[in-house]
């Protein structure tokens, strides 16, 4: 979503929708955010709204930018919510969707754990959500790797569902190594055990449309994915001989295993 907010300018507006506590630290764009979602979270972030997705209290054509970040799987009036998506955002402006693909493993276990996680929408095919939106082919479209976060103990703020017990219960070493190797099996063998969902860009990019190689490395704690260049040329893997490399997560500090192409 980067790739959208660092080039609007302060005089922009952007509407983070299902904000939860922020899809993204306030730095991250000089634009002016709007964050909404339908229950209030633990810490509201600046500017938050309380309102329900499918009827938004703002005027139309308002917003130059919407995010929706793994948002539109939990929310129940789907086609009134895009309507309404359709109608405060400007015809010429950017649109961020991030969704998981509801036939993966990542989002059958974490439906399984969560008794449903509230997902009430599945999505199952990448062209689910240009199609919902009538919007045409996105500018990109790229695959989002899982990092099982939300099995890690240390992720639960409350006590853990005890069906946890029964996939380590949230062993970060588990985690790193078993997101490792679903990693390596889906390289290997062209499956999909590692694959979480999609990320869709729409809107006009005229320097080149952003990058659709995925980020493989996804943190086991903080879910941060990062480019395996990246992390390369920040000097942060560290090569062993004996293992898997390794990184400590530039967000987080969590080491985990590093995943080259
Ligand atoms: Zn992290």
């Amino acid at each position: 979503m980067h790739e959208i907010l660092s080039r609007l300018d302060e005089r922009a507006r952007v509407l983070d929708l299902g904000s939860g506590a922020g899809s993204f630290p306030p730095g991250a764009t000089r634009a002016r955010v709007i964050r909404v979602d339908a229950e209030r979270p633990g810490t509201a972030p600046g500017n938050f709204v309380l309102a329900d997705a499918a009827r938004l209290p703002f005027l139309d054509t308002s917003f130059d930018a919407i995010v929706s970040n793994h948002s539109l799987e939990h929310i129940a009036d789907l086609a009134g919510a895009v309507g309404e998506m359709r109608r405060v955002l400007r015809p010429d402006g950017y649109l961020y969707i991030a969704v998981p693909d509801a036939s993966t493993l990542a989002d059958r276990v974490y439906r399984w754990l969560g008794r449903g996680g509230g997902h009430l929408n599945a999505f199952t095919r990448a062209g689910d959500v240009p199609r919902l939106f009538g919007a045409g082919k996105p500018a990109a479209t790229r695959l989002l790797y899982a990092s099982f976060s939300f099995l890690n103990r240390k992720n639960f703020r409350t006590r853990a569902p005890r069906r946890l017990l029964l996939v380590g219960n949230g062993s970060e070493a588990l985690l790193r190594a078993g997101t490792w190797l679903l990693r390596k099996l889906d390289a290997a063998l062209g499956t999909r055990w590692s694959v979480y969902g999609w990320a869709y860009y729409f809107g006009e990019f005229p320097e080149g449309a952003p990058e659709t190689e995925a980020a493989k490395n996804v943190c086991i704690r903080c879910g941060s994915g990062h480019p395996e260049a990246w992390l390369e040329a920040r000097g942060a893997v560290e090569r062993r001989w004996f293992g898997p490399a390794r990184y400590a997560c530039p967000a987080c500090g969590t080491r985990n295993y590093f995943v080259d192409r």
